[in-house]
Parts: structure tokens; sequence; C-alpha cells
């Protein structure tokens, strides 16, 4: 896949999410950032414009910069590695 096709997959999953998200219970409902676990164009920076996350911490390193961030909805904890390799990916985990 291109990065404009996977570009394009993730915006369709993000729409997906919120559509069965409205569908079930306010308690079974996941939060938004369960979706940047599973897609590697959530740019961290991007998502706090968005007011999504907030960044606590970033490691410039060359190449892979790392940050530590948390979601302003849940509270939840993030360590995001960026990648660089024909064009820039990150990688989420819980922390
Ligand atoms: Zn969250």
């Amino acid at each position: 896949m291109g990065a404009s096709e996977v570009h394009l997959s993730s915006a369709l999953k993000k729409l997906n999410f919120v559509e069965r998200n409205n569908e079930v219970s306010s308690e079974k409902r996941l939060c938004f950032c369960e979706l940047y676990l599973t897609d590697i164009f959530y740019s961290p920076i991007e998502e706090e414009k968005l007011g999504y996350v907030e960044i606590n911490e970033v490691q410039n390193i060359p190449w892979n910069e790392k940050y530590q961030c948390i979601c302003r909805a849940c509270k939840q904890y993030f360590h995001v590695d960026a990648r660089e390799y024909h064009y820039t990916w990150f990688e989420w985990t819980k922390k």
C-alpha cells in the first residue's frame, strides 16, 4: 500500500470507529485513543493541535523522535515512536 492509500484507509477507519461507537451504550464505548494503536499516521503533534492529546515530553533523537503523551479524554498515557522511512510514521503504545 502506498502512503496515500494508507491515509485513506485510516480516514475510513476513523469514520467507522466513530459510527460504531455511537451505536453502543456509553459504558462500552471505547475511547478515541484506541485508534492510535491501530494506525501509523496519527502524529502526536497533530492530535495535540486538535486537542485530543497532550504531549508531556519530547526526545529529539535523529530519525527517531520519541513522545510521551496523555489522552485528554481518558487520561491514558502513551509512548510514541516517530520513525522516518520514505515517509514519517508513528508507533503508539500504551504506557
Ligand atoms: Zn483516550
